[in-house]
């Protein structure tokens, strides 16, 4: 069978790779090879620390650990650091309240938690400032892990070649019709690609490249941020929720870091200096939790928006009345990739219906079918 996956995200990559390992020759179009997406400006943290109900919070479980078994399959999986992650918060106040909430939560689900005092947070992340420590409280997680998405993409991609993939670097604009079936893509410059079945991975590209189908996924407009430091002292080893900011190791030397109140500098994301608020705002709150970075040098700064429906919940499966065409767009993509892939190729090649996405149709949203 013939596929085309548009997009070379977190899920479009895992979508060609599990395709292709079922035998299907796949070509995956992004205009920015594996560069581009929400997937580059990621945190990439795999948790479930406030995914709710109980069923979504399992399905992010299962994301998850499916990493953990794409890795053991595909080995060299480099990608991934599963070496959980430590977070604490003031306590007395209305969020320390909300964060023993959640607590009860997971821990009512089975979630591993564990308490530390600050000897503990110390023991285990030894550049964090003792007083950023004080009057907090602190957990690990022991399952938590982290994606490198760079080393992700591109395993996937090289292992989806390795069987019968390619990659195109141009811009779907439009989707082929022929006899009532999507039968392909027409790509920017008027080239056509014929497919049996064509999978929208485009992210919050997804809804213009559809709309010959009458259909979008009512999407929330959420930018977000990362910058990732130059060279610095640190020894870092796993990720680090502060109560303001977000720590990552990135390899050699460097940090990927994530402020909530950055993102909230981003008003117009594509003026020249949309980072520039954000970043000295990041640059500022490290040096609270980890004071040898100091006067950190920012490499790079990452601006998105977020491919994030408007329940926060993932949307994947086919249209009514749509056949050769499947659509995928989520938040918590990196989490669900390899999940969202299976599924993919198990519903297209094998005709068997997933059972863990049968909560996250496109037709829950039907007011947006047939507009
Ligand atoms: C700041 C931030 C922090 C995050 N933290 C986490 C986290 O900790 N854990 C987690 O699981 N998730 C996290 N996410 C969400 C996660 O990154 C996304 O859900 C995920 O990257 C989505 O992947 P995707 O492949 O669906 O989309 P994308 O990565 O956006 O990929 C879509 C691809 O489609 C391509 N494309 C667009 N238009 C076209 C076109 N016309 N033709 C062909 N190709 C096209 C784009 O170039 C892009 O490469 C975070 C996101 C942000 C922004």
């Amino acid at each position: 069978m013939r596929m085309i996956v548009i997009g070379a995200g977190a899920i479009g990559c895992s979508v060609a790779f599990h395709l292709a390992r079922e035998g299907a020759s796949v070509t995956v179009v992004d205009p920015e090879g594996l560069r581009g997406g929400a997937t580059l400006t990621s945190f990439a943290w795999l948790n479930c620390h406030d995914k709710s109900p109980e069923d979504y919070y399992r399905l992010v479980m299962r994301g998850n650990r499916a990493h953990r078994a794409l890795g053991d399959e595909i080995g060299h999986a480099n990608w991934l650091k599963l070496t959980g992650a430590v977070e604490w918060w003031p306590t007395g106040t209305e969020k320390a309240r909300e964060h023993s909430a959640r607590l009860d939560r997971l821990r009512s689900y089975g979630h591993q938690i564990e308490t530390l005092g600050a000897e503990d947070v110390l023991a285990l992340e030894p550049d964090v400032s003792r007083s950023s420590l004080e009057g907090c409280e602190a957990v690990f997680y022991p399952t938590d892990g982290a994606v490198d998405t760079a080393v992700y993409r591109h395993v996937l991609m090289r292992e989806a070649e390795r069987r019968a993939a390619s990659l195109v670097e141009a811009r779907v604009t439009d989707l082929l019709e022929r006899s009532g079936r999507i039968a392909g893509v027409r790509l920017h410059d008027g080239r056509e690609l014929e497919a049996d079945h064509v999978v929208n991975c485009a992210g919050r590209a997804s809804n213009p490249i559809g709309v010959c189908l009458g259909y979008s996924v009512p999407l929330e407009w959420k930018p977000g941020m990362t910058v990732i430091t130059d060279l610095c002292r640190n020894n870092v080893s796993r990720v680090i929720k502060a109560p303001e900011i977000y720590i990552k190791p990135e390899g050699a030397g460097r940090l990927l870091l994530h402020a909530k109140s950055a993102d909230q500098t981003l008003e117009d994301i594509h003026a020249p200096d949309a980072g520039k608020a954000g970043a000295e705002e990041i640059a500022r709150l490290v040096e609270t939790v980890l004071p040898a970075v100091r006067d950190v040098r920012i490499a790079d700064v990452r601006i998105t928006v977020r491919p994030y429906p408007i329940d926060g919940k993932p949307v994947f499966g086919t249209l009514p009345g749509v056949d050769g065409y499947h659509l995928a767009v989520t938040h918590s993509g990196i989490s669900l990739g390899p999940l969202i892939g299976r599924a993919a190729a198990e519903e297209i090649l094998h005709g068997k219906i997933s059972t863990d996405f049968e909560d996250y149709r496109p037709t829950r949203f039907s007011q947006s079918i047939g507009n």
